[in-house]
């Protein structure tokens, strides 16, 4: 029997759960294991009854020791880590200590400081190497499916790309004056974080939001977008050929940015811990616990998504301009498996991501970023799992 454990089991988690059991012949056996056990029963009761058989189970994935004894107890072949950043490396070693293959969707960040790098899991290559173990690093959809788009690029269209503008736009409106579309903490301290991005081989600092930039999406309209630094830049800019500068933009209502502002100004997304009723807390970590749970956005969640990238660069001495994108439907995607978009978009390339190493198409020893292994399975995937692509070689969305 293949047998998969997925750690965590909010909105992505649910996502990754339902496209496994819609791949039976793939995924034989699912355990669900995250910290509150009550959310991995009620998915499990989701998914029950379908070929794939699922399992729950109670972890603290910030304890090896505990992840250890659930490995050693279930074997699964590889960990699917969908539950927050802060635990990859936990996860991660004791992937080494059971001999099991990993896969993640976002880059390790310490809790008490709000910057996320790959140096502390690309530190673990050697390790994974001579353990003869897979690591595929965030294989979401951005970070994820626009690596693989980039390499996608590179392999069909370019001899060098020189640019690449990754745009990620949210067209869905849920209703509330301000929610956030997946972890609000992770979320928040991702937008509050100074802008970065990648120009002629070194990094260029901007003021959060500092950049806003006005596009007209596919099937969305027009939106304001501003520049974020986000983790697939570093691995990018140095796994693609003649890259010169690489950037990341995203949509955010006027809305949206006043709250955010405001939430700012009174130190309600601050890290550092206030003394509050003689207890220490995190103001970011109240405001979570307030605001509304991503995982119940998927019902009132109306419009689509537009992520993909614009790749620039030559192709047998001429230029050549090229962009590849996926339109998501929120409504769609809570029809099929309950949840909305962000979610959904990056749950189906994290199953696609541990599908293929199962096939053994992406199964090499080692950590990698998903731009290290072949786009062409994944891209057909993608049209076979509910995200569709299109491309386009005249962009003038951006230059
Ligand atoms: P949620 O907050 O909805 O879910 C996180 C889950 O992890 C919860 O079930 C939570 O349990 C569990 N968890 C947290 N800490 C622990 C722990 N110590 N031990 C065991 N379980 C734990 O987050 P999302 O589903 O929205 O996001 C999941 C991941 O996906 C995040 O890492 C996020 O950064 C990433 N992501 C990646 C994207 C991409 O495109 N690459 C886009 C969006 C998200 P509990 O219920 O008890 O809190």
């Amino acid at each position: 029997m293949r047998k998969v454990l997925m750690i965590g089991a909010g909105g992505v988690a649910g996502v990754v759960a339902h496209k496994c059991c819609q791949n039976p012949d793939v995924f034989e056996e699912l355990m669900i294991a995250s910290r509150t056990v009550s959310k991995c029963d009620a998915l499990k009761a989701q998914l029950d009854g379908g070929r794939t058989v699922v399992h729950s189970a109670q972890v603290n994935a910030d304890n090896t020791e505990e992840l250890i004894a659930l490995i050693n107890d279930f074997k699964p072949e590889i960990v699917i880590n969908v539950a927050l950043p802060y635990q990859d490396l936990t996860i991660m070693d004791a992937c080494l200590a059971t001999g099991t293959h990993y896969l993640d969707t976002a880059n390790y960040e310490p809790p008490d400081i709000p910057k996320f790098e790959y140096k502390w899991q690309w530190a673990y290559k050697e390790r994974f190497e001579k353990a003869g173990l897979t690591a595929i690093l965030g294989c979401g959809f951005d970070p994820g499916v626009t690596g693989v788009f980039s390499a996608y690029a590179l392999k069909h269209y370019f001899d060098e790309i020189h640019t690449i503008d990754i745009l990620d736009a949210n067209g869905g409106d849920h209703g509330y004056p301000f929610a956030t579309n997946f972890n609000p903490e992770i979320n928040i301290r991702e937008i509050t974080a100074n802008g970065r991005y990648w120009e002629e081989g070194k990094w260029i600092e901007t003021e959060p939001l500092e950049i806003k930039r006005v596009f007209d999406f596919d099937e969305i309209g027009e939106k304001d977008a501003y520049l974020l630094y986000h983790e697939e830049l570093e691995s990018l800019a140095l796994n693609i050929t003649g890259i010169k500068r690489i950037r990341f933009f995203m949509t955010f209502g006027q809305q949206y940015i006043t709250h955010l502002n405001v939430l700012q100004n009174v130190g309600m997304t601050s890290i550092v811990p206030i003394e509050y009723e003689g207890k220490q807390i995190q103001p970011l970590h109240f405001l979570k616990a307030v605001l509304p749970d991503p995982a119940s956005l998927g019902p009132r969640t109306k419009g689509k998504t537009n992520i993909g990238c614009i790749c620039r660069g030559v192709k047998d001495g001429k230029a050549v301009s090229y962009y590849v994108y996926n339109v998501c439907d929120h409504q769609s995607c809570y029809k099929e498996v309950g949840s909305q978009a962000i979610s959904y978009t990056t749950g189906v390339p994290a199953m696609i991501g541990a599908k293929l190493f199962l096939e053994g198409k992406w199964k090499k020893p080692g950590v990698y970023n998903v731009e290290e292994f072949d786009p062409d399975p994944f891209m057909a995937e993608l049209n076979k799992q509910g995200l569709p692509w299109k491309e386009n070689f005249d962009p003038d969305l951006v230059e």
